[in-house]
C-alpha cells in the first residue's frame, strides 16, 4: 500500500480518513481508516438505531483496520467525536 492509496467506504463511496488508533482494547494500535463523512448513510442511519436499540444519543462511522483487513463500526457520540485523532 503506498500514501496515495485511498480506501472508500463502501456505503458512501467517499475516501476514508487515515485515523491514529487510540490502542485500546479490541481496535489495536496502528494506522485505521474511517469514513468521517456526515453525510454517509450508515453513519446517518447509526444514530437512529442506536436510539431504537439502546435509547442513547450515539451513532457509528465505518472503521477499517488494514492489519486486520476488518471492518467495523466504530461508535461516536457527536459528530466531531474521533476527528481530533485523524491524520492528514
Ligand atoms: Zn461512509
Amino acid at each position: 500500500m503506498t500514501e496515495n492509496d485511498k480506501i472508500i467506504c463502501p456505503h458512501c463511496n467517499h475516501a476514508m480518513s487515515k485515523w491514529a488508533s487510540p490502542g485500546e482494547s479490541t481496535w489495536g494500535e496502528g494506522i485505521h481508516f474511517v469514513c468521517f463523512n456526515d453525510e454517509c448513510p450508515y453513519y446517518k442511519r447509526g444514530w437512529e438505531w442506536m436510539k431504537e436499540k439502546y435509547n442513547v444519543n450515539a451513532s457509528y462511522r465505518h472503521h477499517y483496520n488494514p492489519e486486520t483487513n476488518a471492518s467495523n463500526p466504530i461508535p461516536v457520540w457527536d459528530e466531531n467525536a474521533l476527528r481530533s485523532k485523524i491524520i492528514e
